[in-house]
């Protein structure tokens, strides 16, 4: 979504193309006048090697995403221009200042961000929707907490912001026109958690029969928003959980799956507060919310984050080596645990509970559902 975002900001005479890894394959050599590359902290060394290589061949390189607004010096070895922050509030400035042979070599996002209201279309039609299980569409950008470990707000500022209701459905229209498949909301907090946005956006959702996933804090759910989001297609939520699996969570969780949603849980291992026995914890409790879709990560503490600079200065951190934060390796030394403790009770969860993080699972529910 960021990259059609930026692309949308282009000027009409600009020739774009929207070109994702994950996909397909990079069609190197490319010729472009200029190729903004983002990329996560996991694919930081793969994105520099294809930087280094565009730039051999002539070709002018801005970096940008995650990692870049982490790590603006290190990503400026790689690349002519480095975007820190959210691109589209700089995006048309790079471009102009390229046009006329003065651009910097790096390009902050204003703080506070920019509103988000105000962007334009986004240019859906660019993306190769057959490669894709799922469409993506964001309804809001930032948070309201300041999680430690979490590079969210140095990606996108402090507080909510929110896109329009009408800009939003006529998005969803237009993916489904496109291809008619599931939706997949990737707010890190669906609708910010705004009650009056959730109610407007879903009333404008049901009418299209739509079925789709959100992202939620168990916090926000109250019955009414739960009634919303079932009644206007939601088939999955995904909750982060924190390990905790205490009695509310786990009557949240029933409430959810009463209402015919399927809950989806996120387990992140490793917080400063966990000891070796969140992992039994954790099993049971998927077994006794009969959770039915997981996601198992590892805390990763990026370089660049609160807890990345934290750990460092503590001497914690374990590995340098870029891919393996792929939040599936342990690197870092955890206060309530040894490391070999959380990499082995890791490894447990994903034995007792790993098939339910498969995505087929997911396909399979929508295919019986819709
Ligand atoms: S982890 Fe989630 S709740 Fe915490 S700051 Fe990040 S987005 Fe917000």
């Amino acid at each position: 979504v960021g990259l059609v975002s930026l692309a949308s900001l282009c000027r009409p005479d600009d020739e774009v193309r929207v070109l994702d890894e994950k996909a397909s394959p990079f069609p190197e050599p490319l010729e472009a006048d200029l190729v903004g590359i983002s990329f996560k902290t996991m694919y930081a060394d793969h994105a520099y090697a294809l930087a280094d290589r565009l730039r051999a061949g002539g070709v002018r390189v801005a970096l940008g995403g995650l990692h870049a607004s982490l790590c603006p010096a290190e990503a400026g070895a790689h690349a002519d221009i480095v975007v820190a922050g959210e691109g589209e509030a700089v995006w048309p400035q790079v471009l102009a200042d390229l046009d006329r042979g003065a651009a910097r070599p790096l390009y902050r996002a204003p703080a506070p961000p920019a509103p988000i209201d105000g962007l334009p279309r986004q240019r859906v039609e660019l993306m190769a929707h057959e490669r894709y299980l799922l469409h993506s569409v964001q309804t809001a950008r930032g948070c309201s907490l300041d999680c430690e470990f979490c590079p969210t707000r140095a990606m996108f500022g402090a507080g909510f912001r929110l896109r329009r209701v009408d800009a939003v459905a006529a998005e969803v229209r237009e993916l489904l026109r496109l291809q008619r498949k599931h939706v997949l909301f990737t707010d890190d907090v669906f609708g910010a958690g705004n009650p009056g946005f959730i109610a407007e956006l879903t009333s404008a959702l049901k009418p299209l029969g739509v079925s789709y996933t959100v992202i939620c804090d168990l916090k926000m759910l109250t019955p009414p928003i739960v009634g919303q989001l079932a009644a206007s297609g939601c088939r999955f939520m995904t909750i982060n959980m924190p390990g905790t699996c205490l009695p509310e969570e786990l009557a949240a969780v029933r409430q959810i799956q009463a209402a015919g949603i399927r809950v989806w849980g996120y387990f992140m291992f490793g917080f400063e507060f966990h000891k070796p026995d969140v992992f039994e914890r954790v099993v049971h409790f998927v077994r006794e919310g009969d959770i039915q879709q997981v996601s198992l990560t590892l805390l990763a503490p990026y370089p660049g984050t609160p807890m990345g600079e934290r750990l460092r200065k503590e001497g914690r951190i374990l590995s340098s080596d870029y891919r393996r934060y792929d939040q599936s390796h342990v690197v870092f030394r955890p206060a309530g645990m040894t490391p070999e403790q959380l990499e082995e009770g890791f490894g447990l969860v994903v034995r007792e509970i790993g098939d339910r993080a498969s995505i087929q699972r997911v396909m399979d529910h929508l295919d019986k559902r819709g």
